[in-house]
């Protein structure tokens, strides 16, 4: 009875994680109390809260020389809590312009020192990122920052930058997890839960140690990644039935291969419905081969006229969310790690079953 649900986030969460936050929900483990109900600082939570950072560490292949900090305020708080803390005395920090979520971090990270916007995708209407040879880089930023996935574009890197003696900071939000990744390359990234992680409420940090401690001075104390880093993410009461979920996700990911067995079914999924748009003269993708996202699938119909249609028919069918964003118009579908292959199968059986009725 459960729907497919398109939706970039809050997205869906996988069954088996549902079913056993439900049979705990009343009782956790003997305990008497649901999770919501515990405090943060008792022996239970923080086993929770213990087991749930060793799991992501060695899904993700942290290192010791990596902080994993659990905060709140979205990705969206960490276009601010970037700059306040890693631009330390330096004046300017280089940015890649990507799409939306890119422009968001740049605007506010405008406000605290000068940003050199050193490569933009601008140019190909957001359908291609240009190589890396052409950016305009500096090695006296503070830091490079870049978005792997834009969400609601579909724009993905198929590279990680080379940032040198500068520090790479990376927002992972919808696509952490989903592929390996060498995190060593990374000074930071950050990631919003709602998508590969968990519910919403918590953003993960994950900071190179030797960054800590750098902090503005009117940097807020709930922003300044060492004294997160000093309380175990417990400076204030956390988050603390998304961190639950979010370490019951981490053990299914584990279960089913961790992020090797992720790549493999996400590209598979992503490559069946790419080949299925492009083999339709019906709907299409606008972004290059090369640059297309895994995780967030953006189509357009051949007629606008017929979208309200495509989502009623999808809607009766359970296939959920499959509006795009305002911004862009048409259809994205999410197809993040709990996004069953049999989700993607429904759906194109559906597209094409669409196009055949009113292509
Ligand atoms: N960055 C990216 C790439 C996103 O996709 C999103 C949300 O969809 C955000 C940042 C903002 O996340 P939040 O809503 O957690 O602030």
């Amino acid at each position: 009875s459960r729907a497919f649900n398109f939706c970039a986030g809050p997205a869906m969460l996988p069954e088996a994680v549902l079913k056993q936050a439900q049979s705990e929900m009343l009782d956790w483990r003997g305990t008497g109390m649901s999770v919501m109900e515990m405090s943060h600082r008792s022996d239970e939570f923080v086993e929770i809260a213990e087991t749930a950072e060793k799991d992501l560490r060695e899904l993700a292949g942290i290192s010791d020389d990596y902080a994993v900090l659990f905060m709140q305020g979205g990705a969206s708080s960490q276009f601010s809590s970037i700059p306040l803390n890693l631009l330390g005395e330096k004046t300017s920090a280089d940015y890649v312009n990507t799409g939306i979520w890119s422009k968001k971090a740049i605007a506010e990270a405008k406000r605290y020192g000068n940003v050199n916007v050193v490569a933009s995708a601008e140019d190909s209407g957001f359908a291609s990122i240009p190589d890396q040879s052409a950016w305009t880089t500096s090695a006296d930023a503070a830091y490079l920052h870049y978005t792997p996935n834009e969400t609601i574009g579909g724009l993905e890197f198929d590279f990680v930058p080379e940032s040198g003696s500068v520090p790479l900071v990376a927002d992972l939000s919808s696509t952490i997890l989903s592929r390996p990744l060498d995190v060593s390359k990374f000074g930071l990234i950050y990631a919003g839960a709602q998508k590969n992680i968990g519910p919403s409420g918590l953003v993960v940090v994950i900071i190179r140690k030797d960054l800590l401690g750098k902090a503005r001075k009117e940097t807020p104390t709930m922003m300044n990644y060492q004294v997160i880093a000093d309380n175990d993410s417990m400076y204030n009461t956390p988050a603390t039935y998304s961190w639950y979920l979010a370490g019951l996700v981490f053990q299914w990911l584990k279960e089913q291969g961790g992020v090797q067995a992720m790549a493999e079914l996400n590209s598979r999924k992503a490559k069946k419905l790419y080949d299925f748009i492009d083999g339709s003269d019906f709907y299409a993708n606008p972004i290059a081969a090369r640059f297309r996202s895994w995780m967030n699938i953006p189509f357009t119909l051949a007629d606008d006229g017929l979208n309200g249609a495509f989502l009623k028919g999808a809607d009766a069918r359970g296939l959920l969310n499959l509006k795009g964003h305002r911004s862009v118009g048409g259809m994205r579908a999410s197809i993040y790690n709990a996004m069953p292959e049999a989700g993607v199968d429904a759906l194109i059986q559906y597209m094409a079953e669409f196009a055949k009725e009113r292509g």
